[in-house]
């Protein structure tokens, strides 16, 4: 049975994946993601049936396009696999349920907005506003569903609080976040932050909650300062490189902290506070 979930779950990845990375190409260039059907980037040439597969087509065309021979790009690949992978690892978690399909949905989406910061500098509401209404959902749902099945009349009670609980995790994180915006601005007058990164934030919190918001952030603001970097040492290496302040995505290591979160935030936040005790 548990092979069968695993099979199901790693095919429904890929297809997701795949969805994804269509939604990754057009959602912060503002373009429809129904029409115009699957096409070369490059030479615009429609792509038949065969040669959409996840991972399959890629493998068969060896990475290039088969009218024009241009090369498609690591990023569809990596990310139909690192879906799999996620729903795989969402399942396993958290179990063949509706938790694992919410959990799926969230690393989802999170990896589908890192690939959009990373490649364009954009964070599109249309993804990170469906996030944040999920995660406020699924909170009042699990809550309803976990009240339904202890046998107590608070299940509606229960659903409105939790839910209620999200919306404030979300606006408190927004609302910090913003703050540290609008001194950043006026210190060194100009944006630090943009605005992307603050609904993503506060879409993250609907989920995890404060407490893991702080390992979520410690991770994020770590790791994008350790690649800004080593970024600026391999600008001053090169003669013929661009002036000016260096951009780091810092979305995509948001929404990679987060599901990092998902899977290990409890056990690394249990880790820190033990050498408080
Ligand atoms: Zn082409």
């Amino acid at each position: 049975m548990l092979t069968f979930q695993i099979v199901f779950a790693l095919l429904f990845g890929l297809a997701l994946g795949s969805f994804l990375n269509v939604c990754i190409s057009r959602l912060p260039r503002h373009r429809s993601i129904v029409r115009p059907a699957s096409h070369c980037p490059s030479c615009r040439a429609p792509i038949a049936t065969r040669d959409n597969i996840p991972l399959l087509s890629f493998i068969l065309l060896r990475g290039r396009c088969r009218d024009c021979q241009k090369s498609i790009g690591w990023r569809y690949p990596f990310v139909e696999l690192a879906v799999a992978a996620l729903t795989v690892g969402s399942i396993l978690f958290s179990g063949f349920d509706l938790e694992g399909v919410a959990l799926t949905l969230f690393c989802s989406l999170l990896l589908a907005l890192a690939a959009c910061d990373a490649e364009t500098m954009q964070l599109p509401d249309t993804l990170t506003l469906p996030l944040l209404g999920l995660g406020i959902l699924y909170r009042a749902g699990d809550a309803f569903v976990g009240e339904l099945h202890r046998g107590t009349a608070y299940a509606w009670h229960s659903a409105l609080l939790l839910g209620l609980r999200a919306a404030i995790s979300a606006a408190a994180t927004a609302l910090t976040l913003l703050i540290l915006r609008w001194i950043y601005a006026l210190i060194r007058h100009r944006q630090g932050l943009g605005l992307g990164d603050v609904k993503l934030a506060a879409a993250i919190a609907t989920w995890l909650g404060a407490r893991q918001m702080c390992v979520v952030f410690f991770l994020a603001i770590v790791a994008g300062a350790l690649t800004a970097l080593i970024a600026l040492a391999l600008r001053r290496r090169r003669p013929t490189s661009p002036e000016g302040p260096l951009a780091v995505p810092f979305g995509t290591f948001l929404a990679l902290a987060g599901i990092y979160c998902v899977f290990l935030g409890q056990v690394t936040l249990r880790w820190y506070l033990s050498f408080f005790r």
